[in-house]
């Protein structure tokens, strides 16, 4: 089905994103359900947008990027950290087969669980508390994506819930702010730092 707004932020970011499974997730679920009803019209713009708390709506590329980096085949079982709108998490929830995702938030939460709703999202669990202690009962997962910049160094009690062959997304701020991805091979954790990024900090 075309529609004016997804055709058009699909088209600025297909020179950066070439997983088509990616671009899919983002023509298809309504982000517009994602923000304040005010702010319906600028939904489908390549720009972050502010949700309540203090808090933000990553743009659209970043999250895109994020979700390319994870590789989802479909069948996965995902931890998502910074529920915020429940944008991520839905997008997560397309291309795998479960989310848990952690907002500290308790009103954050609540708007994000009526968004889901109302986007006909099923396939999304959200839990209040605090994300950077991961989700021990539900580990290990086959992906996991952090939406806040965790301080000095990949949070090792999230390293820890990557099952075999899972992949971590996660900014960092050291000096500057970048996004690390950690996979778990046959030979251990491999880390690769990614692109600069600009996140709200992991509060721990
Ligand atoms: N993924 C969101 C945007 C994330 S903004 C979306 O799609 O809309 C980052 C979110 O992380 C904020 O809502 C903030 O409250 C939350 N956050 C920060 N530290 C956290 C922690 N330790 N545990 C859980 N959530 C946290």
């Amino acid at each position: 089905m075309r529609r004016f707004g997804p055709d058009r932020l699909i088209d600025q970011l297909r020179p950066h994103i070439t997983d088509e499974r990616v671009l899919e997730a983002m023509h298809t679920v309504p982000r517009e359900r994602f923000v304040p009803a005010e702010l319906a019209k600028e939904a489908w713009d390549n720009v972050p947008l502010p949700i309540g708390a203090g808090q933000t709506i990553s743009q659209p590329l970043i999250v895109a990027r994020m979700l390319e980096v994870l590789q989802l085949r479909g069948g996965e079982r995902i931890l998502d950290v910074g529920t915020g709108s429940g944008y991520h998490a839905a997008l997560l929830g397309h291309l795998g087969s479960h989310v848990w995702s952690v907002e500290r938030h308790r009103a954050l939460s609540e708007q994000a669980q009526r968004n889901l709703r109302e986007a006909g999202v099923r396939n999304v669990t959200l839990v209040i508390g605090d994300g950077a202690r991961g989700l021990p009962e539900c580990a290990p997962f086959d992906a996991i994506n952090v939406a806040a910049a965790a301080g000095d160094d990949i949070p090792e009690e999230l390293q820890k819930q990557l099952g075999f062959g899972g992949r971590l997304v996660v900014p960092v701020q050291t000096g500057d702010q970048r996004l690390w991805l950690v996979h778990r091979t046959p030979r251990g954790l491999e880390r690769k730092g990614l692109e600069r990024v600009r996140f709200v900090p992991l509060v721990t």
